[in-house]
């Protein structure tokens, strides 16, 4: 069946980033959460075990309130490893998704968090040559980071020009979001209780880029052609 590949670095980065994509494609949409072995949380870093137990509970929770198919790599995030990330290891894991996928959405990497980054890399690889650039790349701006950022347009720029070497002919695409659909969004990133709210970054970067279109609220996504 043709449908959409969700990769995402952490739990939650898909509900802050690309929340109008989970949402157009509820019961067909499939998401891959790579990094879910954590300590980080709002109070400080915690225990691994109760950590992971918690935030992995609170993405499978979402994603099947969304009803998107959740999977997940068991992979360390930047505050629990030790060793570099192994992106052979990673990659053997991701070629078990097979599938006519049509869209693939990806992280950005604004801001530069190197598990984003990461994922990224392994996205386009994935992208171009298990499934020979067929289906169309999605990178989505990541949130909360690139509301923090002065000048998202020059940020996405340059992200765009690091990805001009493997992904030719970008182009960006505004998805306006309504005053409930945005209500939405900011009720289910609430639902991360183990992280801080993010609420009004999100409101404020959605406000940021519905001007850029003229719409309220918006999210923006950088896509191949
Ligand atoms: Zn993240």
């Amino acid at each position: 069946m043709t449908s959409t590949l969700f990769l995402s670095p952490h739990p939650d980065d898909l509900v802050y980033s690309a929340f109008s994509a989970l949402v157009e494609q509820s019961g067909t949409g499939t998401a891959v959460i790579f990094f879910n072995v954590s300590r980080f949380t709002k109070y400080g870093l915690l225990p691994k075990y109760f950590v992971t137990t918690m935030r992995t509970l609170e993405e499978r929770i979402v994603l099947a309130r969304l009803r998107i198919k959740s999977s997940f790599l068991w992979m360390e995030d930047s505050s629990s490893r030790s060793h570099p990330i192994s992106m052979q290891n990673t990659a053997t894991k991701l070629n078990r998704f097979r599938g006519t996928f049509r869209y693939i959405l990806c992280p950005l990497g604004i801001s530069g968090h190197p598990d984003h980054l990461a994922l990224r890399s392994m996205a386009i690889d994935y992208w171009r040559l298990r499934c020979g650039g067929r289906p169309t790349i999605c990178f989505y701006e990541d949130l909360p980071y690139a509301a923090k950022v002065k000048e998202i347009d020059v940020e996405l720029e340059r992200c765009v020009r690091e990805l001009s070497p493997s992904c030719v002919d970008l182009s960006t695409r505004y998805q306006p979001m309504s005053i409930d659909q945005l209500k939405k969004k900011i009720a289910f990133s609430k639902l991360y209780l183990t992280q801080n709210d993010q609420s009004e970054l999100l409101k404020k970067h959605a406000q940021i880029i519905g001007k850029k279109c003229g719409r309220a609220y918006a999210e923006r996504y950088v896509c191949s052609l």
